[in-house]
């Protein structure tokens, strides 16, 4: 373990890509280069709310480190370690369906790689540090509200096995900062933060698009080059049938992202293509939600809440007109347009096969039978009819008996196991109950021909239908808290969510439906970009 002073930094991003010549910090169009240097804002009064110990470790660092005025003075913002070298990111991006031209890090600086014990490469990156050449007219700052649900749920994507950005540090700043958080002419000061998070690399699909939109050629092979040589070295020198391997990764990478967020019931909300990782991570959490009751049209953003293009539904569709997107960007350099579309193809056979081999898991099926098709689409159009709890429901079915013999039980006891999951049991009518109990005799006679103990399929069900998620009303209970000044629920929010897959008896009530007052609630069920 090592002390900060001695972390080796290795910016690679910098050392290789030219930057802005221009030093000064002023909002502006940035041509032919890929980032510029500036310098986070010192803050007043910064305070550590949290810090993320297997985090740190993954950088070398003790625990003990994080808890240093140091740690916080450098995560902050407020100074720099000696080897870190600031800048922020030049990209552009396609959002809500628009080109929008130049975009870039407004309110994120990297500090620099670090290089740990392993040889792995990790990025710093600060959110809400203040403004860079990128903020166009807004602050570069961040809310706690926003950067504590930035905070808590990169970590419990990770612990659900869904690939993503981590999170270091929330470090409240002492400012305070203005914002309108439903867009309706409400603007109100809130407490600022700092978040560091934590990946191997940032980049995004709009890092190429920008340079493709203004045919800076030249520039766009060296960033994929460079993209190549330190994130994907096992595809070999770059060349034109590497950029092809390359594409076709990040169509794998993504479709595999897809297929985990489907799983756990996570909608991200804004995947504008400034928002895709071209290493398949979940990345920039802004107004993400998790499904409560299953519908496939939700989305928690009220910005897209006319159009829906970013429900839960649609994310899968999404991910693919976004890699077409950043086919475009590569053309010039592939010169040949049948191969990136055959990528996109593959994309789409790929996520189908995921969410195929997923949704059987979730179900505990082995072996393939040729029903399980009819079993998944029925159980998919019956959810919906009435409000049911995702997570509560998957779980819970893991919990279903094979003793009996199905055409001996009532509808009544063939939905008992699932009670749980209904918001409303009075919406439970005959019509329904007729429908959901003719599914899970299917269901029932299909478990019961397999070869697998109830114990053992249960096993294997808890392992993809996570216990705990970062429900919205429990995200929304740890800002008001924290907010108050009371830090603890923070940490017993990321203690609970390192193991969401495990039943925690002591920790039940975290698993309970969305309580009535969150319905409604800003924050719980209704978000916006404003963070
Ligand atoms: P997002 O949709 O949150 O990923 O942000 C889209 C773009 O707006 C990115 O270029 C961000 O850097 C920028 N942005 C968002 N919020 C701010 C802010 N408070 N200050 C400066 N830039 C911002
Ligand atoms: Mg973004």
């Amino acid at each position: 373990m090592k002390r900060l002073e001695q972390l080796r930094f290795d910016n690679s991003f910098v050392n290789a890509l030219p930057g802005d010549p221009e030093a000064d910090n002023f909002p502006r169009q940035v041509f032919s280069a890929c980032y510029s240097r500036v310098l986070p804002t010192a803050v007043s009064n910064p305070q550590l709310l949290a810090c993320v110990s297997e985090v740190a470790e993954l950088l070398d660092l003790s625990a003990l480190s994080c808890e240093s005025e140091r740690f916080t003075e450098i995560f902050s913002g407020n100074r720099l370690l000696p080897g870190m070298d600031a800048y922020a990111s030049c990209y552009g991006g396609h959002q809500f369906g628009h080109w929008a031209g130049q975009l870039g890090d407004g309110r994120a600086i990297n500090l620099g790689e670090v290089i740990n014990a392993k040889g792995e490469r990790w990025s710093l990156q600060l959110k809400g540090a203040g403004p860079t050449p990128y903020s166009r007219n807004a602050d570069g700052l961040a809310v706690l509200r926003s950067s504590l649900r930035e905070f808590l749920c990169s970590e419990a994507m990770f612990h659900l096995g869904v690939p993503t950005t981590r999170a270091l540090s929330l470090i409240t700043s002492g400012e305070q900062v203005n914002r309108d958080i439903l867009y309706n002419g409400n603007a109100a000061p809130e407490p600022g933060a700092v978040l560091c998070r934590v990946a191997p690399s940032f980049i995004r699909f709009g890092n190429f698009q920008l340079l493709a939109s203004r045919a800076e050629l030249g520039l766009l092979k060296e960033l994929l080059d460079y993209t190549i040589r330190s994130d994907f070295p096992h595809l070999g020198e770059p060349s034109i049938p590497v950029y092809l391997a390359w594409f076709e990764e990040v169509c794998r990478s993504t479709a595999e992202l897809m297929v985990h967020w489907m799983r756990v019931g996570f909608v991200h909300g804004v995947m504008n293509t400034d928002n895709m990782s071209v290493l398949g991570l979940t990345i920039d959490y802004g107004p993400y939600g998790w499904l409560e009751g299953y519908d496939p049209g939700w989305t928690p953003n009220i910005t897209d809440a006319e159009m829906k293009r970013y429900r839960y539904g649609n994310q899968p569709q999404i991910a693919s007109w976004n890699l077409a997107r950043l086919a475009d960007a590569l053309l010039p350099l592939i010169e040949s347009v049948e191969p990136l579309q055959q990528a996109i193809s593959s994309y789409a056979s790929t996520y189908e096969k995921g969410w195929r081999v997923m949704m059987r898991n979730k179900l505990g099926l082995t072996g393939e039978v040729q029903d399980d098709e009819t079993l998944i689409r029925e159980l998919l159009s019956i959810l919906p009819l009435v409000e049911t709890d995702m997570t509560i429901f998957f779980r819970q079915l893991g919990t279903v008996s094979t003793d009996s013999n199905p055409d001996q039980l009532s509808n009544d006891q063939l939905i008992a196991p699932l009670l749980d999951a209904y918001y409303d049991l009075g919406a439970l009518d005959a019509d329904y109950r007729n429908r959901f109990a003719a599914w899970m005799r299917s269901y029932m006679r299909r478990i019961q021909a397999q070869p697998l103990s109830d114990a053992q399929r249960r096993q294997q069900m808890d392992a993809v239908n996570p216990k705990y998620v970062l429900r919205n009303y429990l995200a929304q209970l740890a800002i008001d808290q924290a907010e108050a000044g009371d830090n603890s629920m923070i940490y017993e929010l990321l203690e609970l969510l390192r193991h969401p897959y495990d039943e925690q008896p002591e920790s039940e009530h975290f698993a309970a439906k969305r309580p009535q007052w969150a319905r409604n609630r800003a924050g719980c069920s209704m978000l916006s970009c404003s963070s």
